[in-house]
């Protein structure tokens, strides 16, 4: 089965997150970990997390999926932007313990011209004091479309951020196929090129998850705007090849694209029925 889903909004809680899955026929999802202005996380509601497990469980869900907010940057060059990232992690990592064998999703972060090594080196300070051995939350880095000084728009920064870890076995990557595309990795005409360099640097094994997006921006643009599924410049077909590549076709797929909840059913359906079991 292929599993598939897309960002809600978690303002009505968890329990009612997976029950708009259910009804758009999803069973996946993914929401913000807190408000995306990146402010006071709300208080964890214990009871409504354990309802969504038992519903995640009972409806047979992949893994979902907690992205963090836009604004923490585990790179900036200011320390107390840093450590409002890092705390803010580890409050998130925290309240995924509720919700045991999911993922929690970060923008790796921009080095606002500190350069990228020192990118990578801030970025692995910041993870090193967020990860633990015994967390149940898999953390992962988000592959970006490299706008501004954004990091990991390259397999090759993912992996010398990983390198620098003291408990790499708690991170992995998801892709982004927007992302993928505007940072030049073509997944339209060589989709088993770009797995076998992301093999290679990385390690496949690695990819826990993927936001597949249709793009609005041409290929090596290093922007970053989502388009509806079909209507971009990746488009359907190519989407299609992602969900059913046998190397990627395991994994949870989360719709990012500019949509209401009828959009996102309605790209389900298709996407449901044009991959082959
Ligand atoms: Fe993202
Ligand atoms: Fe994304
Ligand atoms: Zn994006």
């Amino acid at each position: 089965m292929l599993n598939i889903g897309c960002h809600l909004s978690s303002s009505k809680g968890y329990e009612h997150m997976g029950k708009e899955a259910v009804g758009i026929n999803a069973n996946t999802f993914q929401y913000f970990s807190r408000n995306p202005r990146g402010s006071k996380a709300k208080a964890m509601d214990i009871p409504d997390a354990q309802a969504l497990v038992k519903l995640m469980k009972e409806r047979s869900f992949a893994p979902l999926v907690a992205h963090a907010p836009y604004t923490l940057n585990a790179c900036a060059s200011d320390q107390g932007l840093r450590e409002f990232a890092r705390n803010a992690m580890k409050e998130d990592m925290a309240n995924m313990e509720y919700l045991p064998g999911n993922y929690y999703n970060i923008h790796p972060g921009s080095h606002v011209g500190q350069g990228p090594e020192k990118g990578v080196e801030l970025i692995a300070d910041t993870l090193n004091q967020v990860l633990n051995p015994s967390q149940a939350t898999i953390l992962l880095l988000e592959t970006m479309s490299g706008k501004g000084s954004e990091m990991g728009s390259t397999f090759e920064e993912l992996r010398a951020i990983i390198d620098r870890l003291e408990v790499p076995e708690k991170v992995g990557v998801c892709m982004d196929s927007c992302h993928l595309y505007s940072a030049g990795y073509d997944i339209v005409n060589d989709l088993d090129g770009v797995l076998d360099k992301f093999d290679k640097i990385v390690g496949l094994e690695r990819l826990k998850a993927m936001h597949l997006n249709d793009s609005m921006m041409p290929f090596d643009s290093r922007k970053d705007r989502h388009e509806i599924i079909g209507k971009g410049t990746i488009g359907l077909a190519a989407i299609e090849n992602i969900i059913n590549n046998p190397r990627l076709k395991h994994l949870p797929f989360i719709l990012e694209t500019p949509n209401e909840l009828p959009g996102y059913a309605e790209e389900i359906k298709i996407l449901r029925e044009a991959y082959g079991s």
